[in-house]
């Protein structure tokens, strides 16, 4: 039987209704739904029945005790498509699964350098972490994300790492794909990916979250969003110049913010090494804020591991140049050095719950 195209848009966008409400954090009966999304308790049990099918929902064994007829709660299946995480660092490779309902299941990270080296020995590296830890959950597996540490074009295409100069031009997600038996792997930038984490774990709509290691990155959120920028390379924040007369950066440049708040000059033997990183940061970002209005910094990746000391020369520098008169939070981000990582497996869930029927309809 055929149906019109028209019935199969409204089916689908119905499908992510239910899921959405399946999701949130009250749970709820096939009667509940219908009450809180306005449909028929027919369609949702015909839409459950389909979400249950695909084993995106399951349905908890009756609640006893109360009034009436006992209602099944549903429930995000746990042992559902999941999403993979898989990150490119600099010297290292990085595979993790979280599953449907956010949860983190396994996580491994491995060195792997990356700064002398092509990129072929690194994916087929990453593909076969990837392959172990998708073994070690056993779940099935939606899609995967690459977190990567430089440009990466709207179309997936990692442009550009400055401390990678022999990845130009790579499409890693379509190579990794092939890796992984046609997985679809999409591609973003890591200090993008960990800034999507940060909102996901509960953080602010509007901040921008700067991810520290070799080197330094942000994702811009505005509106709970992310800003990528015309290109998908906005928050470059490494190579904003905080000293025109400084030491010469990997990018060819001087005086960028990744020659004083870079791991290598952080953790430099030298007196003052965290204070003037923090100085830096509080330079370069006071231009952040400056220009995007944000209310809130949050300091990722190797940054929390600096302590008080970094924060408080970042806070004192904002301090003295930010115009505003509420102030900017600054404050080390809880998610620890793999946001990226956990940022890209959940960017894969977050797209499920957000269109099941794309799923659904694969072959
Ligand atoms: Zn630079």
């Amino acid at each position: 039987m055929s149906v019109p195209a028209g019935q199969h848009t409204v089916r689908r966008h119905n499908l992510a209704l239910v899921l959405g409400v399946v999701a949130g954090p009250e749970p709820l009966s096939r009667a509940g739904v219908a009450a809180r999304t306005g449909l028929t308790r027919g369609t949702v049990s015909s839409l459950v029945e389909e979400l249950i099918e695909a084993r995106l929902v399951t349905e908890l064994a009756a609640a006893r005790g109360g009034p009436g007829r006992p209602a099944s709660p549903l429930r995000l299946d746990p042992r559902g498509p999941a999403g993979l995480g898989l990150e490119v660092g600099v010297d290292t490779v990085g595979a993790c699964v979280v599953d449907l309902g956010g949860t983190l299941r396994v996580r491994r990270t491995v060195a792997s350098d990356h700064r002398d080296d092509v990129p072929d020995a690194a994916l087929a590296r990453l593909a076969a972490l990837a392959a172990d830890v998708v073994t070690e959950t056993g779940l099935p597996i939606a899609g995967a994300t690459v977190a990567l540490p430089g440009v990466v074009g709207p179309d997936g295409v990692l442009e550009r790492a400055p401390n990678l100069p022999r990845w130009v031009d790579v499409a890693v997600g379509p190579a990794l794909s092939t890796r992984l038996g046609g997985l679809p792997v999409r591609a973003g930038n890591e200090a993008d990916l960990a800034a999507l984490a940060e909102r996901w774990a509960g953080g602010p709509p509007d901040a921008v979250v700067v991810s520290g290691g070799i080197g330094v990155g942000a994702g811009i959120l505005l509106d709970g969003t992310l800003f990528a920028g015309a290109g998908g390379r906005a928050g470059e924040i490494g190579h904003v110049v905080v000293d025109p007369d400084g030491a010469t950066c990997h990018c060819g440049g001087r005086g960028c913010l990744e020659t004083v708040a870079g791991w290598e000059s952080l953790t430099a033997d030298r007196p003052d090494a965290v204070r003037a990183a923090g100085r830096a940061l509080g330079i370069a970002l006071s231009g952040a804020v400056h220009l995007l209005d944000v209310p809130a910094v949050v300091l990722g990746g190797g940054y929390p591991r600096c302590g008080p000391l970094l924060l408080d020369a970042v806070r004192a520098e904002l301090e003295a140049r930010v115009l505003t008169r509420a102030g900017v939070e600054v404050r080390f981000s809880a998610l620890g050095p793999e946001a990226a990582l956990q940022g890209a497996a959940t960017a894969v869930v977050q797209e499920v719950l957000a269109d099941p029927g794309a799923l659904i309809a694969r072959p």
